[in-house]
């Protein structure tokens, strides 16, 4: 079957909850993914960051093997040894006295929001049914009921109701917004240190240190959803490190699982996280082994191998080339490590017309809101591999200069590529 079939079988036979690019993908490696007709892309979305090691990262993959070799599930109804290793190693990263285990992102947010919810009620003394949590304008946070009751996307609430009430928004970036929506009651506030899906916003300098301080001085907790942000991808472990902020709660997911498995967990000291129980809250998948298993050799490699300082070295370059690229599309160039975002101007067409011409040119990437074409590659990637994308973007986004006799002496092949 070729590309155009598996297309239509795919459209015949899946839900349609997805508008995927008309590229079929059938092997990866590294940035690079091969599709059935044997054409080559770089991949530079990186299934969201979930790939931030690159695809069959050889380190990882040795260890699913081994893993899978191994053990693979026991449900929480039995210890296991990969998940006490675990457990102790993720404490540390985040330093955390505990974390809880679970399957996908949206999974351990909703495990968060229980859990700032149980401590509300039991730690602060909110009156049981009234806390509210902070959240903010344009945020990503999953696709459970719960999570799109307060999602800034109407396209993943439309239909979806009734809503589970509880939750407050506020414009992102806007400190004094949220201590204005502060009350007795607020028990959390939930922040993506930089909004991923809502377009790759950075807040405002200085934004993230001033939720901390509220959140200390009203006893509200700080939860920081990394998991698009977290393991490396915006030139730290935690996009938190980048204003100095420990939050009461991390949240990871997409790259824990190590481009492999899913897997998410939430952190958080002792006097919040008692207050689960036996019986309180879990999943059978939640902590199995086998992500266990992956899930520590992602943890080491970020150890030995700083996949993170990668990232701010590339990051920095692939901003300083973007903002440098002579364009009459790009509008604006934001971006922290390897998580940046490009404007295009509306009148040349949408990001998604640009993703298309990308793919075109042997280069996946995806939209994230109409005008705003996300990239991200894997963090392991090389510098010529990562020059290698901007050339394409160079030629999809950029100005074709025209012919200049100087250049051809000085270079002719690329005088000669340019112009044409
Ligand atoms: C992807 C994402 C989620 C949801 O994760 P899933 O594994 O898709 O459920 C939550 N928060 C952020 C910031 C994300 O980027």
């Amino acid at each position: 079957m070729d590309s155009k079939d598996l297309i239509n079988l795919t459209e015949h036979y899946s839900a349609n909850n997805y508008a995927p690019l008309d590229v079929v993908i059938s092997s990866g490696n590294g940035v690079w993914v091969e599709d059935v007709e044997g054409r080559r892309y770089l991949d530079f979305l990186s299934s969201y960051s979930a790939l931030n090691f690159g695809h069959r990262n050889p380190r990882i993959t040795r260890a699913a093997h081994r893993q899978l070799d191994t053990l693979t599930l026991t449900s929480r109804a039995f210890y296991s040894d990969v998940g006490a290793h675990l457990c102790k190693e993720l404490s540390e990263l985040c330093k955390k006295d505990k974390v809880l285990l679970m399957n996908s992102g949206a999974e351990a947010v909703e495990t968060a929001i229980k859990a700032a919810r149980k401590w509300g009620y039991e730690v602060k003394g909110v009156p049981e049914g009234k806390a509210e949590i902070i959240v903010f304008d344009g945020n990503f946070h999953g696709r459970t009921t719960t999570i799109i009751s307060f999602s800034g996307s109407p396209l993943s609430k439309k239909g979806f109701g009734p809503f589970t009430p509880g939750f407050v928004t506020v414009p992102f970036g806007d400190a004094a917004a949220v201590e204005a929506a502060i009350t007795p009651n607020t028990v959390a506030i939930s922040v993506e240190p930089i909004l991923g899906e809502g377009g790759v916003i950075i807040p405002p300098d200085g934004f993230l240190k001033a939720l901390r301080e509220m959140c200390t001085k009203h006893n509200v907790l700080m939860i920081a959803d990394e998991i698009q942000t977290g393991l490396g991808r915006t030139g730290k472990v935690f996009a938190c490190e980048h204003e100095g902020v420990d939050p009461d709660m991390y949240i990871l997911a997409k790259s824990l699982g190590g481009g492999i498995v899913p897997i998410s967990m939430v952190a958080a000291n002792t006097p919040i996280m008692k207050v689960f129980e036996p019986g309180t809250h879990g999943s059978t998948f939640g902590g199995n082994p086998f992500a266990c298993g992956i899930a520590r050799e992602v943890l080491a490699l970020i150890r030995e191998e700083r996949p993170q300082d990668n990232s701010a070295e590339l990051g920095a370059y692939a901003l300083e080339r973007l903002r440098s690229m002579k364009s009459k599309v790009i509008k604006e160039v934001r971006g922290r490590g390897l998580m940046i975002g490009i404007d295009v101007d509306p009148a040349a067409g949408t990001a998604k017309d640009f993703c298309k011409k990308l793919l075109h040119e042997g280069l996946l990437c995806k939209d994230t809101r109409v005008q705003t074409i996300r990239v991200a590659p894997p963090l392991t990637i090389t510098k010529a591999e990562l020059d290698k994308g901007l050339d394409l973007f160079e030629k999809v986004l950029g100005t074709k200069e025209s012919f200049s006799i100087s250049a051809f002496l000085k270079n002719p092949l690329k005088a000669l590529t340019k112009a044409l």
